[in-house]
């Protein structure tokens, strides 16, 4: 089943993967691939028809971790092509190692990949399900004389693999027969031996100058239960053993990972041509294809630094709105058509490199930008008292939504005697170029009257409890004549009896250094102590009714998400998801 729900990307810009897809398509390459409707043997995909979809990608990530941004790059890729090209794109658990995987693992990755907007339709698959395949596969290459059990312990093994320059000795196991090999590791999967005693290796070439090729282990010996098939193994495959086998199973027409995999390529190939010779596997094979990986400054994408952040409590979860997480970035309000637009932009390359983190926050302000309705918060309150404005009036001010969008029309904002305002708008002492409140000066109140400053009044300590000014009746916007009012300053504000209070979380970068411990420093030191500074704020009384995930402009401030944990219907609490400028760029 093709993608075809995927979300459309805007002109999708070439790349040195799309060039070898298309010059694929163009030779008719997959022409005859044959799907059976679910993975399998070469026997299962014999006599199917032929392959609906035009090429198959997949996205494998291994259930032991949260999906960070890397993968979100990953995601955005292989379904991104599968939509273009017309094909499908696999979802895939690569969970062949039985320790560290998780069902929790794994419903999160399905919500972040849901929420990305790609669907895999009923290409959902568990590399476990393949174990019987690979047990079988592996037993072939041992009959057919190129796999072979080694009882060398791991030390001799190393010392034995040989160097970049040297190349590695024979195991002295090497020369078992087929018949030997093949009843030990019989009694390897049966559970006769401890973990380590034995290991079933390809017997490729120990002289290589790839030392992937250097006789690779392929089974190894874990007495560990499996979070889906249970107790069932005693032997479970290597990841370069499993993974070109799952490839070719889902009949995969194009692999794709990172580069740290370029040297495994041999390997990868070898395998597959070794069990297509074999029968067990069709051609046409799928093709490996390495990327650079996304690097991103001020964060760290390592699993083991995001399980220690968590772990540690340096951050509040696996979602907390400051992770590099997909859920973290989702509660942050950072959003999926921003992440694709972010993919888009930072392409694929061949070479590795680093991104500045300023360039997703920039995707995530076009995107919000685009889609944010405005509204009115004071951050910071200071009453502003207006003296010739009756006590207990209210009136009605209206304020439009989104000033490029004016079919999403105006709201109402109550405005009355004293409202709240911004502290940094008020100062006694204005410095040179300041055209907010000071007493004597004029401003106009956003979408409401001009007002003039008049005093203020102080604590015994000297700071500001309220500013006062009187307004000017016939300066309301949108009255005739308000244009007559000239004023340099025009400030936000909140009616102090109407305002919504509540929590608001300012989250900052999670690091205040772009390469988190470079020199080999602890990259805990370089944790941004302000990272997250909770306040409470007075919000226009409309946002008292956002429902969770809503998103906003906080006019002056950036954007802002109700937190689709936190809030309760009515009670609805705010993170920043990004400033409306760059602080962090350089110079700025
Ligand atoms: P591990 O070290 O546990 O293998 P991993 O980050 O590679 O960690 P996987 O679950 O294996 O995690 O990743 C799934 C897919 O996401 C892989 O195909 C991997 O290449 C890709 N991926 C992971 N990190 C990045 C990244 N920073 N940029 C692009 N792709 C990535
Ligand atoms: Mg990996």
């Amino acid at each position: 089943m093709s993608n075809d729900k995927n979300a459309p990307a805007a002109a999708p810009v070439s790349n040195f993967i799309r060039q070898i897809i298309e010059a694929d398509l163009a030779a008719g390459k997959h022409a005859g691939v044959t799907w059976g409707g679910k993975p399998g043997p070469a026997a299962a995909h014999a006599g199917a028809p032929a392959d609906p979809a035009k090429i198959r990608t997949r996205f494998p990530p291994e259930p032991n971790g949260y999906l960070h941004i890397g993968h979100a790059k990953s995601i955005c890729l292989n379904f991104g092509l599968a939509r273009d090209y017309a094909g499908a794109c696999h979802l895939r658990f690569d969970d062949t190692n039985p320790e560290k995987e998780e069902q929790e693992y794994v419903d999160s990755i399905i919500d972040a990949v849901r929420w990305l907007g790609f669907d895999w339709g009923p290409n959902g698959y568990f590399a476990s399900d393949y174990f019987d395949f690979m047990y079988e596969a592996a037993q072939y290459l041992i009959r057919s004389g190129h796999a072979y059990v080694d009882s060398q312990s791991a030390e001799e093994m190393r010392l034995n693999r040989g160097t970049l320059t040297e190349p590695g000795k024979d195991s002295p196991w090497r020369g078992r027969s087929a018949k030997e090999n093949l009843e030990l590791f019989r009694r390897m999967a049966a559970g006769e031996f401890p973990d380590g005693a034995h290991v079933l290796r390809a017997k490729i070439d120990m002289a290589s100058g790839n030392i992937n090729l250097r006789d690779p282990a392929i089974y190894r010996i874990r007495k560990a239960v499996h979070h889906r098939a249970g107790d069932k193994w005693n032997v479970y495959p290597m990841y370069t053993f499993a993974h070109p086998i799952e490839d070719a199973l889902e009949r995969i027409t194009h692999s794709i990972c990172t580069l740290e995999f370029e040297a495994q390529r041999p390997f990868y190939d070898w395998l597959l041509e070794r069990l297509a010779e074999g029968g067990l596997l069709a051609k046409p094979l799928p093709q490996q294809i390495e990327f650079a990986r996304l690097n991103l400054s001020y964060v760290v994408l390592s699993k083991r630094k995001l399980i220690q952040l968590v772990q540690e409590k340096h951050v509040d979860g696996w979602d907390d709105p400051r992770l590099p997480t997909l859920a973290g970035a989702r509660r942050r309000g950072y959003t999926p058509e921003g992440f694709r637009a972010f993919a888009e932009r930072i392409g694929v390359a061949k070479a590795d490199s680093w991104i500045d983190y300023g360039v997703l926050e920039e995707c995530m302000r076009d995107d919000l930008n685009a889609r944010a309705e405005r509204r009115v918060a004071v951050l910071d309150p200071l009453k502003l008292v207006i003296d010739n404005y009756p006590a207990g009036q209210a009136e009605e001010c209206f304020a439009p939504n989104h000033p490029q969008q004016p079919e999403l029309g105006k709201r109402a904002m109550p405005f009355s005697r004293e409202l709240w305002i911004e502290r940094e708008d008020f100062t006694e002492n204005p410095p040179k170029g300041y055209f907010r409140l000071f007493p004597g000066n004029s401003v106009r109140l956003r979408y409401g009257y001009v007002v003039k400053c008049t005093g203020c009044e102080k604590d015994a300590a000297g700071h500001v409890t309220a500013v006062h000014c009187e307004y000017f009746p016939d300066s309301k916007s949108g009255t005739p004549g308000a244009d007559a009012y000239k004023v340099k300053g025009n400030l936000h504000w909140v009616s102090a009896k109407h305002a919504y209070r509540c929590e608001v979380r300012l989250y900052d970068r999670l690091f205040k250094e772009a390469n988190p411990g470079a020199g080999g420093r602890d990259y805990l030191e370089d944790l941004n102590p302000n990272s997250k500074t909770l306040i409470t704020a007075c919000l226009e009384p409309a946002l008292k009714d956002a429902s969770p995930e809503a998103r906003f402009q906080f006019e002056r401030h950036g954007y802002f998400v109700a937190d689709r944990i936190d809030s309760k219907p009515g009670a609805p609490v705010f993170n920043r998801t990004v400033t409306l400028k760059d602080s962090w760029a350089k110079g700025g």
